[in-house]
């Protein structure tokens, strides 16, 4: 008989990296105003809804789901523009398509690159993938620092490179023009993130054709699916096939896909969204620019990046008065007392800003 406990058997196994880690938080939120996870504040109108039920009553969940998510892609294709030419492929949330790209990528000894700050998926995905990371900084006023990730991708030939495009935690876009001299200076692939791509309205797509080293990934999330769990990538199908061997073959289950066929039916009210949170976001920055002491970055996404006195304790007053926020102190030297602020509706928004003008 052993005698060895379970904990004795997960430190003796477990890889000592995964042990060392702690499990991605999430913040309660119940009852509060939610602006830290860039969610579209907006529910689908009562007519969608009540067509969701009706199409989520008649989905066999006694058997598994379409493996090829065939129908979705067509849909996804139709709705959101996607030329013919790129291959497609649905993942879990654009989560597990990094997670996907990592495993597919990683050969031994295989390095992945990406900017800081940037999403932090990329970084903890190398790690499960056993990848090298390297993490090269963004100048202080989170601009691309181009020359120092040329010089990075020379010195460290990245299999795999992460571009959000916006920026995530910063909300800014980076210049078309470094993004492509990046790309043709990488050795191996460029991953393109989109997830902002509605707020934004710049895309690489168009692009590709002359890049054979580059994808692109977006995702429904912050287009008002974030429950779905649906993203997507999309280029040449040299790279999307080989990705599809490491994806597991029911990813998508049925009641993603089905929620998702019958929304992008109506893609022109999550469009109509969309345009609301980029003015609503613009709104906000003027206003918040003019509280004394708040410090506005630039942003192409649905939210954001604000530098104040006192990250912690304007995070904490807003948390007493009912609002939730990301507080990015911190997470990276860069982002010293800085805020991350979703743009949520009119009433939010107004509640925001009353809360930090309250606190000058
Ligand atoms: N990429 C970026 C840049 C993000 O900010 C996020 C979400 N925070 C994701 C990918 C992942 O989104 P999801 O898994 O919901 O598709």
């Amino acid at each position: 008989m052993t005698t060895k406990t379970p904990a004795q058997y997960a430190a003796e196994y477990v890889r000592p990296e995964i042990r060392a880690i702690n499990a991605y938080h999430v913040a309660p939120a119940t009852g509060m105003i939610k602006l830290d996870a860039m969610e579209n504040p907006y529910r689908l109108p009562e007519a969608m809804r009540a067509e969701l039920g009706r199409e989520l009553a008649e989905v066999a969940i006694n058997r598994y789901p379409d493996a090829s998510g065939a129908a979705v892609k067509a849909a996804l294709r139709d709705a959101l523009d996607i030329a013919d030419r790129h291959a497609l492929i649905l993942g879990n949330g654009s989560d597990e398509l990094i997670q996907i790209a990592a495993v597919a990528l990683a050969r031994p000894g295989a390095t992945m690159l990406a900017v800081e700050p940037s999403f932090v998926m990329y970084k903890a995905n190398a790690m499960l993938a056993q990848m090298r990371y390297v993490g090269v900084p963004l100048s202080a006023d989170f601009s691309l620092d181009t020359e120092a990730v040329l010089q990075a991708i020379e010195r460290e030939r990245p299999a795999l490179t992460f571009l959000a495009y916006p920026n995530n935690p910063t909300g800014n876009l980076f210049p078309l023009a470094d993004i492509e001299r990046i790309v043709r200076a990488a050795p191996g692939l460029v991953v393109i993130d989109e997830a902002y791509h509605p707020f934004a309205q710049v895309s690489f797509a168009d692009r590709l054709a002359e890049f054979p080293n580059a994808i692109v990934m977006r995702t429904l999330s912050k287009l008002g699916l974030a429950g779905i769990r649906l993203g997507y990538a999309f280029g040449d199908p040299a790279w999307i096939a080989e990705f599809d061997k490491v994806r597991p073959p029911y990813n998508l289950n049925s009641l993603t896909q089905s929620v998702a066929l019958t929304v992008l039916r109506h893609a022109d009210v999550l469009a109509a969204q969309a345009a609301l949170l980029r003015d609503d976001r613009d709104a906000l920055a003027l206003e918040l620019a003019r509280v004394p002491g708040i410090r506005v970055f630039p942003s192409a996404a649905n939210f954001l990046l604000v530098r104040v006195p006192d990250a912690d304790a304007t995070f904490a007053r807003l948390k007493d008065a009912g609002i939730l926020i990301k507080n990015l102190h911190g997470w990276h030297p860069l982002l010293a007392n800085c805020l991350r602020l979703s743009v949520g509706t009119p009433a939010e928004n107004a509640a925001l800003l009353g809360a930090l003008q309250s606190m000058g």
